[in-house]
């Protein structure tokens, strides 16, 4: 497909004709919203591929007096018909598979198979949500008093805020917006103001849907910056959840200050994703999984893999493998079939991946391939870097941090035990895996004592997680879970009620009273 008829496809015709579209949403465009235009690039040229402007504070009000008003009816629409609704947008997202997996291919930069790979998320999580409206269950309990009766039951929260990262521009909405539109929630969506077209596209698709049927302010948008969007909507107590996935610096502000209102927060952070692959793994496999986890997305997955943690008597075979695998990395334009390595999302971000390499090499770290810009014919302005292998004593400092690129440690452990030491060794908490047939050896890694991630895998990648199960992690990853199993309850209220069907009114704990 060529770029204008993606676009058109997309209802962004005016952004193929060089026009600029409203990045507010507040149950219907708002025409000219007053903040300001960004323009949005295509990481494989660098060049524009369309502007949007965005909210200022009046817009954002705008929002939430949609969604305000949306709530009111929304909730007391029953759950079931809400999955109902969810379950058109569902449809929509079908027909619009192909054109949306595109624009995120050509806005974020990942390729395209992994841009639909996306896009079939959304799907996934509608047809769970579709589910899960049916399945809202509170727990009975029995009551210590005779006659009366206990049970839990759990209610819509309110508007909730969602704020998104760059480098999964529609799923991670739709992660949040399907299953809190279930709970009967309905939100304003604060998407990365460097994939602001993906943003408004996704609202192309599904408010349609549910402007048809009367519900237009259930899913809102305001495309906007940190000031006056972003520092407003956290600090809103009109806003009783905010939904944030990013950086571990963005995290610990959103934190603070929705702590700080006693508001919620579901926190969905940084990682520094380490795999180990002992004597008994099988190498071909462990080498496919840290290919995808390394090099897939550019390393620009929160689950991508950072650190590989080598068992000694496999660490010289390994390496070698993987060395000559990155040889053959073909990087290039995401759009093209044969490309398994697209840009990174920036300028800034190749400054920061040049930066790394330096600080890394300052540290001792051995360089073993890449390092530098990559070169791609047809892609002089675009923003790619080479696939890069370090090998890295146990404490680096660098290892410490997330560089969010194609940037792999190499890391020579000599057991399980120090393995899982160093894996457990830095601030985030998100992803882990080990390679390994033994089956002793992987229940150690899965233990209480075994790895300290939000998820933990066996003889799989870090990285490329189902929306069935809970999907997030600890320490500063933030702690949150979104997507499958019982995450849907950071989206509801849980009240517990207990019915009296007798005439006597005895308390609790047997207190008489008077
Ligand atoms: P970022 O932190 O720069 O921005 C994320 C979002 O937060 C953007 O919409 C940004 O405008 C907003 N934001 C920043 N400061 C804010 C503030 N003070 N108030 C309100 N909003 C604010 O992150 P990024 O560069 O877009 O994304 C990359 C990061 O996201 C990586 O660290 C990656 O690991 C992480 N990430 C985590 C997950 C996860 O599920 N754990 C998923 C995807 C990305």
């Amino acid at each position: 497909m060529r770029t204008p008829d993606i676009l058109a496809k997309l209802g962004l015709t005016q952004v193929a004709d060089g026009g600029t579209v409203s990045g507010v949403y507040a149950g219907r465009w708002i025409e000219s919203p007053a903040g300001e235009t960004i323009t949005s690039l295509d990481p494989a040229t660098g060049q524009v591929l369309g502007r949007v402007t965005m909210g200022g504070a009046d817009d954002y009000e705008a929002t939430v007096a949609s969604a305000q008003e949306a709530f009111q009816r929304w909730r007391q629409l029953p759950a079931p018909k809400r999955g109902e609704l969810v379950r058109l947008c569902g449809e929509a997202l079908r027909e619009h598979r192909d054109a949306l997996g595109a624009l995120v291919t050509l806005e974020m930069g990942k390729i395209l198979p992994e841009g639909v790979g996306e896009v079939i998320e959304m799907i996934d999580i509608a047809d769970f949500s579709v589910g899960l409206s049916r399945q809202l269950y509170g727990l009975s309990m029995h009551s210590e008093r005779p006659g009366h009766r206990m049970y839990e039951q759990w209610h819509p929260l309110g508007v909730m805020g969602i704020i998104s990262a760059f480098n999964f521009p529609v799923a991670v909405w739709s992660w949040n917006a399907f299953v809190a539109a279930v709970a009967g929630d309905t939100m304003i969506w604060k998407p990365s103001p460097v994939t602001p077209l993906c943003a408004v596209a996704v609202q192309n698709i599904v408010n349609p849907v549910m402007e048809s049927e009367g519900f237009g302010g259930v899913f809102n948008l305001c495309v906007g910056d940190v000031d006056p969007v972003g520092e407003t909507m956290i600090a809103d107590r009109r806003l009783p959840l905010i939904s944030a996935t990013g950086s571990v610096r963005m995290g610990k502000r959103v934190g603070e200050v929705v702590g700080g209102r006693l508001g919620r927060s579901l926190l969905e952070l940084g990682g520094n994703n380490a795999l180990a692959i002992m004597d008994d793994a099988n190498l071909e496999l462990a080498l496919r999984g840290v290919l995808f986890g390394a090099v897939g997305t550019a390393g620009q997955r929160c689950t991508s893999t950072r650190r590989v943690l080598l068992h000694e008597s496999v660490a010289d075979e390994f390496t070698e493998r993987l060395t000559r695998a990155y040889g053959t990395i073909p990087i290039g334009n995401p759009m093209d079939g044969k490309t398994l390595c697209g840009p990174l999302a920036s300028q800034a971000a190749v400054d920061g991946f040049l930066a790394a390499i330096e600080t890394v090499k300052g540290q001792g770290g051995e360089l073993l391939c890449g390092g530098g810009r990559a070169t791609v014919p047809g892609g002089e302005g675009g923003f790619y870097v080479e696939p890069t292998l370090v090998r890295a004593p146990t404490d680096l400092p660098m290892m410490q941090e997330e560089t969010f690129a194609p940037l792999l440690y190499l890391v020579t452990v000599s057991d399980i035990e120090e393995a899982i030491a160093v894996q457990n060794g830095v601030p985030q908490g998100l992803s882990s895996a080990v390679f390994t047939s033994n089956l002793q050896t992987a229940e150690r890694f899965l233990s209480y004592a075994g790895s300290d991630c939000g998820i933990a895998n066996v003889n799989i990648g870090t990285s490329g997680a189902e929306i069935g199960g809970a999907f997030g992690g600890e320490k500063d990853t933030g702690g949150g879970r979104e997507a499958g199993s019982d995450s849907w309850k950071a989206y509801m209220r849980r009240q517990t009620c207990t019915i009296n069907g007798t005439d006597e009114l005895p308390l609790a704990q047997g207190i008489s009273f008077g």
